[in-house]
């Protein structure tokens, strides 16, 4: 998904549609399918995934109140990461809304700020991709820790997906532990 950065936002342009999770390579490691190694012919794993795999955006173009060029991106939907408490499946609400100021790519260390009250800068090409910069915003938004509130860890009712791969985790690691037993025994 190309578009002609600084021509879309002169030109007030909007896109929308959907990404499949699926497609951000970058994305998909920090999600909980990835995390808890859930085997690839698992379809009932993958299935579940893809059903709340795909997040909503819209993109457009404008000017700041310096009328700078930016584009405006909004993205919603709901990823599955992993709690980092207790290790079950979390869904986690995205709803990024951020503005971008777009800048000549040999500009764009000169023109960062650090004043969070200016928008970050992004580098303006006439083949940008909206899709990366999509998938670089949510990466920025991931909480690095993500948990479930307080209180709500394991006993809320997980579904399906969720204690199924819990399940085939410890099976698959209580596996690996025996395998290593065996191993050093025989040695
Ligand atoms: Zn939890």
């Amino acid at each position: 998904m190309l578009i002609d950065s600084l021509k879309f936002s002169r030109e007030q342009q909007t896109t929308r549609g959907t990404l499949p999770v699926e497609g951000m390579a970058r994305l998909r490691n920090s999600l909980y399918s990835e995390a808890a190694a859930v085997p690839r012919g698992d379809d009932a794993g993958q299935g579940d995934l893809a059903g709340s795999g795909s997040l909503n955006y819209e993109v457009s173009g404008g000017t700041d109140s310096r009328d700078r060029p930016v584009l405006r991106l909004k993205v919603s939907g709901t990823i599955g990461l992993q709690c980092q408490r207790c290790l079950q499946l979390l869904a986690y609400d995205l709803a990024l809304d951020s503005t971008l100021r777009l800048v000549p790519a040999a500009r764009l260390e000169a023109e960062m700020s650090d004043d969070p009250d200016e928008p970050d800068c992004v580098a303006a090409s006439a083949e940008f991709d909206v899709a990366a910069l999509i998938e670089d915003e949510i990466l920025l938004a991931l909480p690095a820790y993500p948990r479930h509130e307080a209180g709500k860890c394991g006993g809320a009712p997980a579904t399906e997906f969720a204690s199924g791969a819990g399940r085939s985790k410890v099976t698959a690691f209580s596996a690996l532990e025996q395998l290593s037993g065996l191993k050093q025994k025989s040695i």
